[in-house]
């Protein structure tokens, strides 16, 4: 008889959202005068739609496909010259970061990269990730079968190396001791879900560590369209050495409206080699070309949109849209009295829970009293309790209404 995987049992349920979700659903039930008031600024999904100009991309390559002349099968497994080259140029080559066009994989987003990408490296890696933190680094390294047994009453696994993100560090990670033996270092700079950027001399400190002990940072830049304070960092590889230690994941999702479209890619430079020399831009390339088939002609065409003028603006319109929305609630909230911290660099609020309330407690009270949702903090890693996300990726409407009713608390 055959037999499950049984890493993918030790996974904890997907509690986070589902246990939201029937909160929201419960209140509803019993409460159905006020289910339709509800607020919602806890999902990390956008909502402004399209822009014109990618619209445009996308109707004439729908038009290209539908010509005998002009169509296309499938697409080269590591995306179109056309897409690559633009990417190299636009976001590394013109901020003074050495990336070449051939060390872009482009991919149907971020969310594919930052799972698949711990299956080139060894299987006994220890990895460290933030907390709290993006669920999807751990649990994919759950399913390869690395992170050793996890505790339900912490919430941790025993194989990997937490680095807590508090208020004192400014919710950026400290160094690993030096014993710490850590091959694989998650890191994801503008964060989710705190919103904290990290600074060029703080993120130097962590490729030279990497570079020091042999580890290899899995950046994650899916926000880098947020950032607002000049000075900071757009990509790992304006530090130096960083070709030598990290691979970047970029994302087409938040900076272009792309949640439902699909693209985004991965950049793992040709100097990237373990203690062998094996280059990891050649397993990369192969893991890429046995697992995944391309990304549409029709996406990619619209991504290469997304960096023609009239489609970088539109998609900064649409940015200063939400961070306004941002502003709107960090002003908001901070002026009756909460510790908002992040949404200045990045679409999240992190929230300081008043009164020594838990996470779950402040979500139940902003949900029974006002009906504005948002996500416990505690739900991203245990650093996470005592605070709570909100989002500014709603309506105007819904930022604005869900500041005037926090503040009637
Ligand atoms: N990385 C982070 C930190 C995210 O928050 C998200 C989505 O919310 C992703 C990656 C996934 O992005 P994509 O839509 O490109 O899969």
């Amino acid at each position: 008889m055959f037999k499950a995987n049984d890493n993918y049992l030790k996974l904890p349920g997907d509690y986070l959202f589902s246990e939201i979700a029937s909160r929201i659903a419960a209140y509803g039930a019993q409460n159905p005068d006020k289910a339709g008031r509800v607020v919602r600024l806890g999902i990390g999904d956008v909502t402004q739609p399209l822009a014109p100009s990618i619209v445009e991309a996308l109707h004439a390559a729908v038009d290209e496909m539908g010509d005998a002349t002009t169509f296309r099968g499938y697409a080269p497994d590591l995306g179109y010259d056309f897409l690559r080259e633009t990417i190299a140029e636009c976001d590394f080559k013109s901020r003074g970061a050495l990336v070449e066009a051939d060390e872009v994989f482009v991919s149907d987003g971020a969310k594919s990269d930052c799972a698949n990408i711990q299956e080139i490296f060894s299987a006994d890696a220890r990895i460290a990730v933030c907390d709290p933190v993006y669920p999807v680094y751990v649990d994919s390294n759950v399913m390869a079968g690395r992170t050793g047994t996890y505790d339900a009453a912490t919430g941790l696994w025993s194989d990997v190396e937490y680095m807590p993100c508090t208020r004192e560090g400014g919710f950026t990670p400290r160094l690993p001791d030096a014993d710490a033996d850590v091959s694989l270092v998650y890191l994801c700079f503008p964060n989710n879900p705190t919103g904290a950027a990290i600074a060029k001399p703080q993120l130097q400190a962590w490729v030279d560590y990497a570079n020091e002990h042999g580890a290899v940072i899995v950046y994650d830049a899916a926000y880098e369209a947020y950032i607002s304070d000049s000075g900071l960092p757009h990509s790992i590889y304006e530090c130096d050495g960083a070709r030598r230690c990290a691979i970047e994941i970029r994302s087409f999702s938040k900076n272009a409206g792309f949640t439902g479209t699909r693209l985004g890619y991965t950049v793992v430079p040709r100097d990237l080699k373990d203690a062998r020399g094996i280059s990891m831009h050649d397993l990369w390339a192969r893991r890429h070309g046995t697992k995944f088939n391309g990304a549409p002609y029709i996406v990619q065409r619209a991504g290469e949109a997304v960096y023609s003028e009239r489609g970088h603006f539109e998609t900064r319109e649409q940015i200063a849209y939400y961070m306004e929305n941002a502003r709107i609630i960090r002003e908001g909230l901070a002026e009756a009295g909460y510790e908002v911290f992040g949404g200045v660099n990045a679409p999240y609020l992190w929230l300081a829970v008043p009164d020594g309330m838990s996470s779950w407690q402040f979500f139940d009270l902003l949900l029974e009293t006002v009906q504005v949702v948002g996500t416990p903090g505690s739900g991203f890693g245990p650093s996470g309790e005592g605070y709570f996300r909100l989002t500014a990726f709603g309506s105007r409407e819904s930022a604005e209404e869900a500041v005037r009713r926090i503040r009637s608390l």
